[in-house]
């Protein structure tokens, strides 16, 4: 275990040119600003410290960040602490928020330490797209889709109600070794053959014996450390939406500090490394497999394996919260049932997606038109032919 939240401390979390605790991001440059005295500062890139890409190959066995670590059913959620500033016992519950104001002097308190209940992770990528230009790409992504959407939909749409969000996830760096043993085809010659009546086609090919071997460093692989979002379920959510606006550019994460979440609401880990190590071999698998495929194109007919192997000699677990804008809105199906719909927007990226709620009539309308165009089509050439 790598210890990651050495130095940091609960409590005042104050400005150190000025001592005022109105802290929050400025997302136009990523980085913390007093909003007093408008200094601004950063916590430490994680790539330059306990994610150095450099080190990838040298992992061995399981290494994770203390703000990875099992969460603890029985963990205190709800922390007391005491204002330096005025002495008041000041209380944060942690399943809403890491920061609290006190109630008496209006300073603001940030949990940094991290408690073992997955609400402090331990690193952030910071916002870097505004709420206004996320309300826009939300707005142009209803836009294309007015036509279809439902009415209720369209008149309920309201840009007030998007909001940032950090996601949890688990960044995982992987040192491993990868073995493939199959046989692949290379096309020599293709032609007819008479056969009587029928010509036939045939082909001759070169079959070769393929072996491949090599050390693989697969470096932030992304996966979701909240189990209901992990569930693919898409008749009840359309929770999978948020894969599409991947990846995000976790290079750029930095050490988590709670005054990168003011403002913004956040959701807790629910997920333990071992819950999601099955899902971390398969997508290494994936990986290592694509990897060669720039290799095999001289088999144009085709490889087939016998044995495939990737060996992992090391993990890294790095917990982290990524930025998303959202905008949600539940659609009351006739049966009683809600459905939730939203559109997502990459808080770094841009990459929009979502789930709009369809008027059914107009659907059937249209797809009622491109069949009586399709029967016209078909009647005319079949006049003509
Ligand atoms: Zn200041
Ligand atoms: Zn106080």
């Amino acid at each position: 275990m790598v210890n990651t939240d050495k130095g940091s401390h609960d409590g005042l979390a104050k400005c150190e040119r000025c001592g005022a605790t109105e802290i929050g991001l400025n997302v136009a440059s990523g980085l913390l600003r007093c909003n007093f005295c408008r200094h601004e500062w950063s916590t430490e890139r994680v790539s330059e410290t306990f994610r150095s890409e450099a080190d990838i190959g040298r992992l061995s066995g399981i290494v994770i960040g203390s703000g990875s670590t099992d969460i603890v059913p029985s963990a205190e959620q709800v922390l007391t602490f005491k204002c330096s500033a005025c002495g008041a016992e000041v209380v944060i519950d942690t399943r809403n928020s890491t920061q609290a104001r006190c109630h008496w002097c209006r300073n603001k308190l940030s949990t940094n330490t991290q408690v073992p209940n997955g609400a402090v992770p331990d690193m952030v990528l910071p916002f870097s797209m505004t709420k206004d230009a996320a309300v826009a790409a939300i707005a142009a992504f209803v836009g294309k889709r007015k036509f279809f959407a439902h009415p209720k939909f369209r008149e309920e749409f309201n840009a007030e109600n998007v909001m940032g969000v950090y996601l949890p996830y688990m960044v995982v760096d992987i040192n491993a070794h990868a073995g493939y043993i199959g046989q692949g085809e290379h096309l020599t010659r293709s032609y007819n053959v008479k056969r009587g009546d029928d010509t036939e086609s045939r082909y001759d090919a070169d079959l070769y014996d393929i072996e491949r071997d090599f050390d693989l460093h697969i470096k932030g692989l992304t996966v979701e450390s909240s189990s209901e979002r992990r569930d693919q379920n898409v008749l009840q959510n359309t929770n999978n939406i948020i894969n599409t606006i991947m990846p995000f550019d976790v290079e750029n994460a930095v050490r988590y500090d709670s005054n990168y979440l003011a403002g913004f609401t956040s959701e807790r880990r629910d997920s333990n490394v071992e819950d999601l190590s099955s899902i971390v071999q398969t997508q290494a698998e994936d990986v290592s497999r694509h990897s060669i495929l720039k290799t095999l194109g001289f088999y144009d007919r085709g490889v087939r394996w016998g044995r495939e192997q990737v060996d992992m000699r090391g993990q890294r677990w790095v917990a982290a919260y990524l930025p998303v804008w959202l905008y949600s809105y539940h659609e009351e199906k006739p049966n009683g049932r809600s459905f939730l719909h939203y559109v997502a927007v990459n808080g770094r990226t841009g990459e929009t997606m979502g789930s709009v709620p369809l008027h059914q009539k107009k659907l059937l309308l249209t797809a009622g038109a491109v069949q009586v165009a399709g029967t016209i089509v078909f009647a005319i050439f079949q006049m003509f032919g």
